[in-house]
């Protein structure tokens, strides 16, 4: 279907100068990382060029087959964004990277990783696949190892793996996978404890994060009224649970007095449950700003206040 105009083929690029554009530096970075998988992408215009001339051989590109002759003569007449081709060419280099890393254990792992964030259980290596359609576009990245997994590429790479990779991935994906549903389960457990414990001093507690390390170790983020605990303990489940319960009690201990009638108030409760204190004074929550070296932290203070005559 290429045409013949102007003595080369045109391919099927769009009338519209910045698709165009685009299109050009799309086919050149192409035709360029299949010359050579290694090609400097920072070069200029005409040493492009000099790579892409007499090339003869016909290659597939996203816009129609064309050589790398015709492409280095589309270049001469249209121009060429070479910021276009880099960024394309770079994003062809990682992706060949990830492909000839297929076999490392830390691809695999991040792989298992990545797809055990999104994935429900399957029973099968192409229901797995099958899900990616619904992920979110988000880039999973391994900065140590310079790669990075979204949901376009991730299909690439799992079509290269051998049917023995794909049957070890099923495996982990689901393992990891039933994983999180056990923690999902034990931080709900967690929750549900909390919640009720707080109950009795008006104190909501959530459980943000929850990691089962192993049996004795855990990692949770947990908001207790308004602390948050970011930690790593050692210990067994019923020892995490007594160790949570006594920062319950320490929060419930931080108690506010009304200056009018003496009663004392859990002050996390003053501050986020209560209009008014049972003497009828209000109760006003006051943002401050305190400075400490550089750095200006926003604090909340309450006040009990009583019109005259009240
Ligand atoms: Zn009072």
């Amino acid at each position: 279907m290429n045409h013949t105009k102007g003595g080369y083929k045109v391919l099927f690029l769009s009338k519209s100068q910045d698709k165009r554009k685009k299109g050009v530096a799309i086919v050149t970075a192409q035709l360029l990382f299949h010359i050579d998988p290694n090609v400097d992408p920072t070069q200029e215009i005409k040493e492009f060029v000099n790579i892409l001339i007499d090339k003869s051989e016909l290659i597939v590109t996203a816009y129609g087959r064309t050589s790398g002759d015709e492409v280095a003569k589309l270049i001469l007449k249209e121009g060429l964004d070479t910021e276009e081709v880099k960024s394309r060419i770079l994003r062809y280099k990682s992706r060949k990277n990830l492909t000839d890393n297929k076999n490392s254990a830390d691809l695999k792992s991040a792989l298992s990783d990545y797809l055990s964030n999104y994935c429900y259980k399957s029973k099968t290596y192409d229901g797995l696949v099958d899900q990616i359609q619904f992920f979110p576009k988000i880039v999973y990245k391994n900065l140590g190892l310079g790669f990075a997994i979204d949901d376009e590429n991730v299909i690439d790479i799992m079509e290269t793996l051998t049917e023995e990779e794909k049957a070890s991935l099923l495996q982990n994906v689901n393992a990891r996978i039933a994983k999180k549903d056990r923690e999902y389960r034990v931080g709900e457990e967690l929750e549900k404890y909390l919640n009720d414990a707080g109950l009795k001093y008006g104190i909501d507690c959530t459980v943000d994060d929850f990691v089962c390390v192993n049996k004795n170790y855990f990692g949770i983020k947990v908001y207790i009224g308004e602390r948050g605990i970011l930690d790593w303990f050692d210990g067994t489940f019923e020892e995490l649970k007594a160790t949570l319960w006594n920062e319950l009690k320490l929060e419930a201990e931080n108690k506010v007095t009304c200056p009018f009638c003496g009663k004392k108030i859990v002050r996390y409760v003053a501050m986020h449950k209560l209009k008014n204190c049972d003497c009828g004074a209000t109760i006003q929550i006051i943002d401050y700003s305190l400075t400490r070296g550089n750095i200006i932290h926003m604090k909340k203070d309450i006040a009990f206040m009583k019109l005259d005559g009240a």
